[in-house]
C-alpha cells in the first residue's frame, strides 16, 4: 500500500506559535506514523474567546470545538499545535487534550519549554517534548486509552520530567493497536466511497 492511500493528519499551527516548530514537528511524524503528515499554513484561528481572564490561559476544550467546526469536511485527524497555556476546567493546566476516537487534538508548547522553568531555550528539548505529546494525542484519537508502560508514548504525563522519562515510541501493545485503528480508519473510508 502506497502512501498516497494511508490516514491524512492536519497539522494546524495557531497564532503566534513558532511555525517552525510545527514543522520539525511535522517531519518527525512523518517518520513515525504511516500517515500522510500535512501542515496547515493557510487558516488563522482566532482563540481569543477561548481566553479565560480568571485563569490567565486557555480552554482547550473551546480550542478543539474551534477546529472541529473549522475542519469540519476535512477526512482525517486535525492536531492544533498551539503555544498559550492550556487548561480544562478539573485541571490545573495541560500539555495537550484530544478527542478519544474522534478527530481532533491540540498540543502546547508552552509548558514544554524550558523558559516555562525559569530556564534557557532549549530548542532541541522542546522539539522531543512536543513530538512526544503530539504522538500522545493523536494516540487518544486513535483510540488508544493511556499505558502502564513507563516507557510508552501513552503513558500519561502531568509534569515535564515525567514527558522527559518516556520514549516518543508506542509499546508493541500500543504499537500495535495503534497500527490495526490507521488500517481500519482508511478502509472504512474506502468502503464509504465505494458504495
Ligand atoms: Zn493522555
Ligand atoms: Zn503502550
Amino acid at each position: 500500500m502506497g502512501t498516497s492511500k494511508s490516514c491524512k493528519i492536519l497539522i494546524v499551527p495557531i497564532y503566534p506559535v513558532d511555525f517552525s516548530l510545527a514543522m520539525s514537528l511535522a517531519h518527525s511524524l512523518r517518520d513515525i506514523l504511516k500517515c500522510d503528515i500535512l501542515l496547515d499554513n493557510t487558516n488563522h484561528l482566532n482563540i481569543s474567546s477561548a481566553y479565560d481572564s480568571s485563569r490567565a490561559q486557555f480552554n482547550s476544550t473551546r480550542i478543539i470545538s474551534m477546529l472541529s467546526e473549522k475542519f469540519k469536511n476535512f477526512e482525517g485527524k486535525i492536531l492544533g499545535v498551539i503555544s498559550v497555556d492550556l487548561f480544562i476546567p478539573v485541571l490545573t493546566y495541560v500539555f495537550g487534550e484530544a478527542q478519544l476516537g474522534g478527530k481532533i487534538s491540540i498540543v502546547s508548547t508552552f509548558r514544554l519549554s524550558e523558559i516555562a522553568y525559569g530556564l534557557p531555550e532549549n530548542r532541541k528539548l522542546t522539539e522531543e517534548r512536543l513530538l512526544k505529546e503530539a504522538i500522545h494525542e493523536l494516540g487518544h484519537n486513535f483510540g488508544l486509552l493511556h499505558c502502564e508502560d513507563y516507557l510508552c508514548v501513552m503513558h500519561p504525563s502531568t509534569s515535564v520530567e515525567e514527558v522527559d522519562i518516556k520514549t516518543a515510541s508506542f509499546c508493541p501493545k500500543c504499537w500495535e493497536e495503534i497500527s490495526k485503528q490507521i488500517s481500519s480508519e482508511f478502509d472504512d473510508h474506502h468502503n464509504r466511497k465505494q458504495n
